[in-house]
């Protein structure tokens, strides 16, 4: 924020004009990357009052952090296999995109496998990662971690013949507090290591965003003899990762939903045992791969993978971190106190960069509901998560700072009418 705000006193113009918002695109350096997506009209989107909104416009679009927008050559791209195989005997050959993946996540192109679903690569990763003995069985995991994750590590330690209770080790905010620090989290490993057998943390909290300090974790839990693992699915793309520096046992992700990749650092061969059908017939993290690649899965990544291409992490984030904080210090300007002292809006996810993505999970001090519908009546689409929060995701690949300055102006009408005229 700091440099929107040097910005603004150097053109004279408020923080919180419109006019410096459309500066800011003006000058965005990665502006262009938005053309390369399918941005839906308001009128398409369910839910939307035409009376309050022109239905031609653009829709401000803030779930990127889920399932994001369609990349315009996503549809071609899949068009083009079909008539492949419709004209000619159908032959597959992969396309070699491993290394536009390893780059947005800081591997090596071997390191990455694109394969299965997430829970199901996190499953495989599992059997192969969670070696529990009578001393060293437990799991760690954060409080609230994604269901689906939550799951599947309760039936690996089933699995493995252990009890939950007793196997189970989950770390939790302090009373009052919505996310985890850092210094717990290290205490816990240092007093409990002996008995973790493996860390298993989100890169990115779905529900709060909180990014989690990926290289000090790893570093502490190996300390400790543990094995550490990462869902990044919510980081991938998001933060700027360095799986291989940071030297991470294994980590998964998705591009949503849909093909999923997973990384090895070399030292780690030895000890594979259960997959060693594979690891036979091919070396490195290839051995993992159980089926071929769903083709139009791979024609969606790679529509998505050339995008990101055209830039790099750095540049991204360095858009991310002003977006984040632009929209951060209007909240904060506009919602943080109201007439019952109770601020209307309250961020839950941290405040210091280093420790969040994009997203920012927003409480309010009335029924969410009925604000997700206003917001959706004027052609906003952001991500409700029960039971409370409200996650809003400004993505630099094609979100804009009027977007930012858009959500706001539309956010006052909801929740203070009257007070939104200049
Ligand atoms: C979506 C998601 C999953 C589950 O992905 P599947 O592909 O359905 O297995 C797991 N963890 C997180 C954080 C997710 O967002």
């Amino acid at each position: 924020m700091e440099r929107v705000r040097s910005l603004s006193e150097e053109l004279k113009l408020s923080v919180l004009s419109r006019s410096l918002a459309e500066h800011l695109d003006e000058h965005d350096s990665l502006k262009e990357l938005r053309t390369h997506f399918i941005i839906p009209k308001i009128s398409q989107l369910p839910n939307v009052d035409l009376s309050l909104v022109d239905g031609s416009a653009d829709c401000v679009y803030f779930a990127g952090n889920s399932l994001g927008l369609q990349p315009k050559n996503t549809q071609k791209y899949i068009e083009e296999e079909l008539e492949k195989w419709a004209t000619i005997p159908w032959a597959w050959a992969e396309e070699n995109l491993e290394e536009m993946m390893a780059k947005i996540v800081g591997a090596k192109p071997e390191e990455v496998a694109l394969m299965n679903g997430l829970t199901v690569n996190l499953h495989l990763l599992m059997l192969s990662f969670y070696k529990p003995t009578t001393k060293r069985h437990k799991i760690l995991l954060e409080d609230k971690a994604f269901p689906s994750d939550h799951y599947a590590i309760e039936s690996q330690i089933r699995l493995q013949g252990l009890e939950v209770s007793s196997s189970m080790l989950i770390i939790k905010p302090r009373k009052g507090e919505e996310t985890i620090r850092l210094e717990d989290l290290l205490s816990l490993i240092e007093q409990e290591g002996e008995s973790i057998a493996l860390v298993m943390l989100s890169g990115v909290h779905y529900y709060t965003g909180q990014l989690f300090n990926i290289k000090e974790i790893s570093r502490a839990a190996q300390n400790k003899g543990c094995f550490v693992g990462f869902d990044c699915a919510h980081a991938v793309g998001n933060a700027e990762l360095r799986l291989h520096d940071w030297n991470v046992d294994f980590a998964c992700w998705c591009s949503y939903k849909g093909l999923v990749v997973w990384q090895e650092p070399s030292y780690m061969k030895d000890t594979l045992t259960l997959l060693d059908l594979q690891m036979d017939l091919q070396p490195g993290v290839n051995g993992f791969r159980l089926s071929n690649q769903p083709i139009l899965l791979v024609c969606s990544l790679q529509a998505s993978l050339e995008i990101f291409n055209q830039t790099s992490m750095t540049e991204l984030r360095r858009k991310s971190v002003m977006l984040t904080g632009y929209l951060e210090f209007l909240i904060h300007h506009y919602f943080s106190s109201s007439d019952s002292g109770e601020p209307l809006v309250t961020i839950i996810t941290p405040s210091d960069p280093e420790q969040r993505g994009c997203q920012l999970s927003l409480k309010f001090s009335r029924p969410i509901r009925a604000v997700v519908q206003e917001l959706e009546r004027r052609g906003f689409v952001c991500d409700m998560r029960e039971p409370d929060v409200l996650r809003v995701a400004p993505v630099p690949l094609y979100n804009t700072f009027t977007d930012v300055h858009h959500f706001i102006a539309d956010l006052r009408s909801v929740l203070t009418p009257g007070s939104d005229k200049p």
